[in-house]
């Protein structure tokens, strides 16, 4: 396992990991601090607790970013405590045997105060998933953003980002309510933080394959071609063009 710390700034934090190019984050307000996202299970989610407890001693609350296991399966070895997510992500959870029952939930927009420190989990619709929530550091211009954004090196998605509860018609509106926080700091659900230039290639890149996808359905391109005009690498468009029903 190798991991590391990034100060994003004051009292904001990444813990990346080399395993699946994970970014997870800490935020610490004056009282309390919050973890979002726990990794892939109990054992991966304990060490990531302890990381935490190796930063501070602050009683923490949790958010997860989404339900997929990656991000939100560590989340016993967090527990008792506050943990937020959308409702989409609790049914999953419920229905994958990894919540006994939904807790906290943010439908829309929630404003929490970590004492003297306010952070905005918001809700910027269907998007990588049905329950996608990203994570505003006011303060610190700092954007946890989720699966919505990732960051492979020398590019933007990977195949990965696309799965059979992915809403591609609807993401790339999902990412102009992420440009609107006008974050200078932006971190993926997957690979390093980038500025917000990495929203605008992420939504451009989406844009594309959706423009693609609606050739390709409407018998215009076939997916070979789909593929060859893609601006993406070919697994990540082919997954694009398959894995998402809507
Ligand atoms: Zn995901």
């Amino acid at each position: 396992m190798n991991a590391r710390w990034i100060e994003l700034g004051d009292g904001v934090f990444t813990r990346r990991y080399e395993e699946l190019d994970l970014s997870t984050g800490l935020v610490l307000g004056e009282q309390r601090c919050l973890v979002v996202d726990t990794r892939g299970d109990a054992e991966q989610g304990a060490e990531l607790a302890a990381a935490v407890r190796g930063i501070t001693p602050l009683p923490w609350t949790v958010v997860l970013t989404h339900d997929h296991f990656d991000h939100a399966y560590g989340v016993p070895a967090f527990l008792p405590c506050d943990v937020w997510a959308h409702p989409a992500c609790w049914a999953e959870l419920v229905r994958a045997d990894r919540a006994a029952r939904a807790g906290l939930p943010v439908t829309d927009r929630v404003e929490l105060d970590l004492g003297g420190r306010p952070v905005v989990l918001a809700h910027p619709g269907v998007a990588h998933s049905p329950g996608d929530v990203v994570v505003h550091v006011p303060d610190a211009d700092v954007l946890f953003a989720g699966d919505l954004l990732e960051h492979v090196p020398g590019g933007t998605y990977s195949a990965e980002s696309f799965g059979s509860d992915t809403a591609l018609d609807a993401w790339p509106a999902a990412l102009e309510r992420l440009a609107a926080f006008g974050a200078t700091t932006v971190v993926p659900g997957h690979g390093e933080p980038a500025g917000p230039d990495l929203v605008e290639s992420c939504r451009e890149g989406l844009l594309a394959l959706r423009g693609l996808r609606r050739k390709v359905r409407a018998g215009e391109l076939t997916e070979e071609q789909a593929v060859a005009h893609s601006p993406l690498p070919a697994d990540v468009t082919l997954a694009a063009l398959t894995k998402p029903p809507a």
